[in-house]
């Protein structure tokens, strides 16, 4: 089935490095497998810790993980003095991470997995994900260094002055304010600058952060040798060399002319003196950038012939690892909720970022925004929050991601969607209706019929980013506000409809329509409860099916490892055949189109008289 014969017996090393749950981590195994190591941020139940790890995973040739490592930036480095993998400026909008760390971690993860029993001769591609935006600046001289790493060696050792600046700007630095504007006028605005890009102006975004270094140390800035993104650093540690910048972490930058897949001279030229000459050339997603490096060759007994794939951001990854086609809608049903949606004709964004397809180099997806919440950043700029219309809001990690892929061939698209008041709002409701529990829940949820009598309810115990509402909204049949509905099962039925009505609104608006054959595939904490997946069923008029989908990312960049490798024969859907299919949960009932069609057209009315009153 698949042209991979030349996978027989080995094993595919990936590493990722990516930011939401993040540890980069790697692990191995025995037998056709991968490995894969992902960085990433992982946010504890207490919702303000947050723990950065470094993790390894190995995946076979099935794309089954095979084995997990992970190093911990705080605990397992403290030397560091990292603080959730980061440190941060009193006033909070400078944070960074020290490159070394990272280095570091490695050393330690490949060192652990071999205790554990890794071969890694049989690891036939690496590749990776890390969070997106930041930048590592290697020093003048540092190529060759890597060129000649000593296998007796560690790496932290041997790369300890390669770096200009030892801190490398990570995604959650707002620091940048006055060269984001510098930015967006050299260009002709912010409109040409997104028009460009695929963004406006973001302080996270590398083009400022370099802008940023240039002017205030000068020195600094010329005594770099090269720029990479914190993906193509990690894969230039396998690689031996310098990494390319792929297409897809690269459309993060305000630098790449996404239509051209180029840097954007016009750009380069207002970020930073000669900056072409340190930035590389941008390649596919999916490229191979060379075979692994001879210190890992000669340090850990890896394959000469392994090859090392490019790395990509975090947020293209989970997209990889989402597995969607055409007609397939996933939701994810966790502390927020998520959606990705498969689109054919995508209505034009008027906000967000897109970005290159990283599964599809012909291919775009957008971001709508992405914003983390860190309890060390009190203070927050503005154009950091341009995505939420002007204000910051929430506690904890918020995503919002529209991403739509575009495909010349077949005109399709996706997009992904988060929604904050998720899991968190059904618990306050089940808290206060159901007595805590899930069973007194569905029981009432159960005992209420589809339309709710009339009524109509909208939660957002946070301030919701689409539609950009706070607070309980109650609505009679007659469509006047009330306080409070007549029994606890009309409030925990009102949630609930209200929550996939406004999913499927925004979807819509999206340019999103539900067909003949569409299917929703649920995953998250929540998709364990039938009488919420029929609500869902019922609301979108679409059968529900069920999958494990943990760790997406993670396994997003390990399947692109293997796509790496068999691109050239094999389809990315072709190559993902081999996992389990999802298992049917529920179907609609025959009146829901009946019921909800007119709903989402209510919904939509009663979003804009509370808008309106605002
Ligand atoms: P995360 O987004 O943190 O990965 P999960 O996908 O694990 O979260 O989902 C956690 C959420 O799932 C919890 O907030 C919990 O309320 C919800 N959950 C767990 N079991 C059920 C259930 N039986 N019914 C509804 N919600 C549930």
């Amino acid at each position: 089935m698949l042209h991979v014969s030349h996978l027989r017996g080995r094993e595919i090393l990936h590493v990722s490095h990516l930011r939401g749950r993040e540890m980069l981590h790697v692990s191995h195994l025995r037998g056709r497998e991968m490995l894969h190591a992902t960085r990433y941020y992982e946010q504890s139940h207490e919702r303000s810790m947050t723990l950065w790890t470094l993790k390894g995973v190995i995946i076979n040739n099935n794309l089954q993980i095979l084995h997990e490592t992970q190093v911990r930036f705080d605990a397992d480095l403290p030397e560091f003095r990292t603080h959730g993998g980061v440190v941060a400026t009193e006033d909070g909008h400078t944070i960074t991470a020290p490159t070394l760390l990272w280095v570091k971690a490695l050393d330690l993860l490949l060192d652990q997995m071999k205790l554990a029993g890794a071969d890694y001769m049989n690891i036939t591609a690496i590749s990776g994900t890390a969070q997106q935006h930041g930048s590592v600046y290697w020093q003048r001289g540092a190529q060759h260094t890597l060129q000649s790493l000593e296998a007796s060696k560690f790496l932290h050792e041997q790369l300890a002055r390669s770096f200009s600046t030892p801190n490398s700007p990570v995604w959650m630095d707002s620091s940048t304010t006055t060269q984001c504007r510098q930015l967006e006028q050299a260009v002709g605005g912010a409109q040409k600058l997104a028009e460009i890009t695929g963004s406006t102006a973001y302080e996270r975004f590398t083009a400022s952060q370099i802008a940023k270094l240039s002017q205030t140390k000068p020195s600094v800035y010329n005594n770099t040798e090269r720029i990479s993104l914190v993906s193509s650093f990690a894969c230039s540690l396998f690689l031996g060399d310098y990494a390319d910048i792929d297409y897809s972490d690269g459309s993060g930058m305000n630098l790449l002319d996404i239509h051209s897949k180029e840097w954007s001279q016009i750009c380069l030229d207002a970020t930073a003196p000669n900056l072409i000459d340190k930035l590389g050339t941008p390649v596919a997603s999916s490229s191979i950038q060379g075979p692994i490096s001879q210190y890992f060759v000669e340090r850990f007994d890896f394959n000469p012939d392994c090859k090392v794939a490019s790395f990509t951001g975090d947020n293209p990854a989970s997209l990889i690892g989402m597995c969607l086609t055409e007609g397939n809608i996933a939701v994810s049903l966790g502390t927020s909720d998520t959606l990705f949606l498969w689109l054919r004709s995508p209505q034009t964004l008027l906000e967000g970022h897109i970005l290159c397809n990283p599964v599809d180099k012909e291919a775009y997806m957008a971001l709508l925004w992405s914003v983390a919440d860190n309890p060390r950043l009190n203070t927050v700029s503005q154009s950091q929050t341009r995505g939420l219309h002007g204000h910051y809001c929430g506690q904890s990690l918020i995503t919002l991601v529209l991403t739509l892929f575009h495909s010349p061939r077949q005109e399709a698209y996706m997009a992904l969607l988060c929604f904050k008041n998720g899991s968190l709002t059904r618990e306050r409701v089940r808290d206060d209706c159901a007595e805590g529990s899930w069973e007194l829940f569905n029981e009432l949820l159960d005992s209420t019929p589809r339309g709710n009598f009339g009524n109509m309810g909208l939660y957002f115990d946070e301030q919701e980013i689409i539609p950009f509402v706070k607070g309980d909204h109650r609505f009679n049949k007659a469509n006047d506000r009330v306080q409070r509905f007549t029994s606890m099962e009309v409030e925990v039925r009102a949630l609930v409809e209200g929550q996939f009505l406004a999913k499927r609104a925004h979807a819509e608006d999206l340019g999103f329509n539900i067909e003949a054959g569409s299917r929703i595939i649920a995953t998250g904490g929540a998709s364990n409860n039938k009488s919420i997946l029929q609500v869902l069923s019922d609301v979108f008029n679409a059968p529900v099916y069920v999958q494990e989908a943990a760790n997406s990312a993670m396994l997003g960049s390990a399947y692109q490892a293997k796509h790496a490798l068999v691109a050239e024969h094999t389809s990315f859907s072709e190559m993902t055949s081999c996992l389990s299919p999802p298992v049917l949960a529920c179907q609609p009932y025959k009146d829901a189109s009946q019921v909800y069609n007119p709903m989402v057209g209510r919904y939509r009315r009663l979003i804009k008289s509370i808008l309106d009153l605002k």
